[in-house]
């Protein structure tokens, strides 16, 4: 059968606030059970929430940037269930008036092609608790540090047609909040989780097909391997005639299978109902259109900005716009390098080897932008060439200096003496009778391929500090005789 695939995604951003998103405590990873709380966090009776501005002003930033509309009127609501990690009862979220509405994203695909991808909604919420299970025999432990966490629950529409799609959706949705600066986009820390709605549907049918929610999936891999094992799972049944139950499942990656982990849930079962103990949040036309005016530059204007101003490839522009951090890194190695060209490929090439190598951020790297371009600059002043600047800029990383103390240390300034070089020349064509006899005889375009190996000796005679550009004229003049 050829099967259509279809996609809505949910994916709950934590937002980077001090606070939680009624009370006070303070929003922190790892620390120790149960010390990240308040009252209200641990679901005391009478403890009565108090709503984080920051958190609302977080969401309707978010809200602009996927051109949506902003709830000027929204409410929180209770979302009712039982589970130990949950003390109140309920969660509060919000149902029928959420804080973000209808909006829209342009995604960027791998072939450069664009896809629109509707966005339905996103809504604040708290996080719940946690229920620990390792180191209790026979019991569980709660901690409630995480109660209470901000989370935006961005919704889309089910618009995406393919794990491709849908990773290239995430992957854009992650860029934005990053540059933001509403969440910190940890996936592995959780601070970004994603939760895939499958379905299929014969190729030409209208109609939606049942779909299964994969919970929690927390990589951009993980995203694309559970897709693609979900719908083989899926078309595996549909062809034999099977029918999909609705409901959540799991994905293992160790087995890279789905399990199922309970029967879909409808919205009636969590008897939502507005919370009591909140009021409406009513925003000012003001408020909405100064956080518009304030909005930093997002990732797609800063690829095209990248292109006008710098002369970028479109290739080179998606990658340095991909983070924040790497855009601003790369902006500051210009500033000092003076070469828009060297400093990208130097970013997205022997930076980014060692940063993968070592397994760091940009953010943490030991050569700083400013430092990167200084090296640079030598390269395009002739002070040094392309490899010898490599291996200073692994002297650089650990830590023996800036390019100039090193350069200036260890001798490494390039010989662009004429006088010097034309001597050094002198002495290889002497060196190398059968290979200056044969370059002699050779036709016009042998012997520019010949001129490898007398250049090749040339750099090993100077130990790579003689200047290719002044080099190569004087040799192809000594050479001709
Ligand atoms: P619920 O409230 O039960 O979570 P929603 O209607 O809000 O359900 O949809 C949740 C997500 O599922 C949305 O991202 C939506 O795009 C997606 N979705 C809905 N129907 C389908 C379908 N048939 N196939 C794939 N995804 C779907
Ligand atoms: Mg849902």
């Amino acid at each position: 059968m050829n099967w259509e695939i279809v996609i809505g995604l949910e994916i709950h951003a934590q937002l980077s606030t001090q606070s939680k998103l009624f009370s006070g405590a303070p929003v922190s990873f790892g620390a120790e059970a149960n010390t990240q709380t308040t009252l209200v966090d641990l679901g005391m009776p009478g403890a009565l929430p108090v709503f984080n501005k920051e958190a609302l002003r977080m969401a309707v930033m978010f809200g602009h940037a996927v051109n949506a509309d902003i709830g000027m009127t929204s409410v929180f609501a209770r979302k009712n269930y039982f589970y130990p990690d949950l003390p109140k009862g309920y969660q509060t979220s919000q149902m029928d008036d959420p804080i973000v509405g209808i909006g829209h994203l342009d995604v960027t695909l791998e072939d450069g092609t664009t896809k629109r991808v509707g966005i339905t909604r996103a809504h604040l919420e708290e996080d719940a608790g946690k229920s620990l299970h390792e180191d209790f025999h026979g019991m569980s432990g709660i901690d409630l540090n995480r109660s209470s966490t901000p989370l935006l629950e961005i919704v889309s529409e089910p618009d995406i047609r393919s794990a491709k799609e849908a990773v290239a959706y995430v992957k854009m949705i992650h860029s934005i909040v990053t540059y933001l600066g509403i969440c910190d986009g940890n996936m592995a820390e959780g601070s970004m989780r994603c939760d895939v709605n499958i379905s299929l549907r014969p190729k030409g049918q209208e109609e939606f097909g049942t779909r299964t929610e994969i919970k929690n999936v927390n990589s951009f891999r993980f995203i694309e391997k559970a897709i693609h094992t979900e719908v083989e799972r899926q078309a595996d049944i549909l062809e034999d005639g099977g029918k999909i139950t609705q409901e959540t499942r799991l994905y293992d990656p160790d087995k890279d299978e789905t399990r199922s982990m309970r029967s879909k849930e409808d919205a009636n079962d969590y008897r939502y109902f507005p919370c009591p103990d909140l009021l409406p949040v009513v925003l000012t036309q003001e408020y909405v259109d100064e956080i518009k005016a304030s909005l930093p530059e997002l990732p797609t204007q800063k690829a095209a900005r990248f292109i006008s101003e710098y002369k970028l490839s479109e290739y080179d522009a998606g990658v340095l716009s991909s983070s924040r951090p790497m855009a601003d890194y790369f902006e500051k190695v210009n500033k000092s390098a003076g070469d828009t060209k060297l400093s990208a490929n130097w970013v997205m090439g022997e930076l980014s080897k060692l940063l993968n190598q070592n397994q760091l951020d940009i953010n943490d790297s030991p050569v700083d932008a400013n430092n990167l371009g200084l090296l640079l600059a030598r390269i395009k002043d002739n002070t040094i060439n392309g490899k010898t600047a490599k291996d200073i800029l692994a002297d650089m990383w650990n830590g023996e200096g800036s390019a100039d103390e090193i350069i200036e240390k260890k001798g490494l300034k390039q010989v662009t003496d004429t006088g010097a070089i034309e001597a050094m020349i002198q002495e290889i064509i002497v060196a190398n009778p059968a290979q200056v006899e044969q370059f002699r005889a050779a036709e016009a375009d042998k012997q520019k391929k010949m001129m490898g190996f007398f250049m090749g000796q040339i750099m090993k005679a100077s130990q790579g500090k003689a200047n290719p550009g002044i080099v190569t004229p004087i040799l192809m003049k000594l050479l001709k005789g």
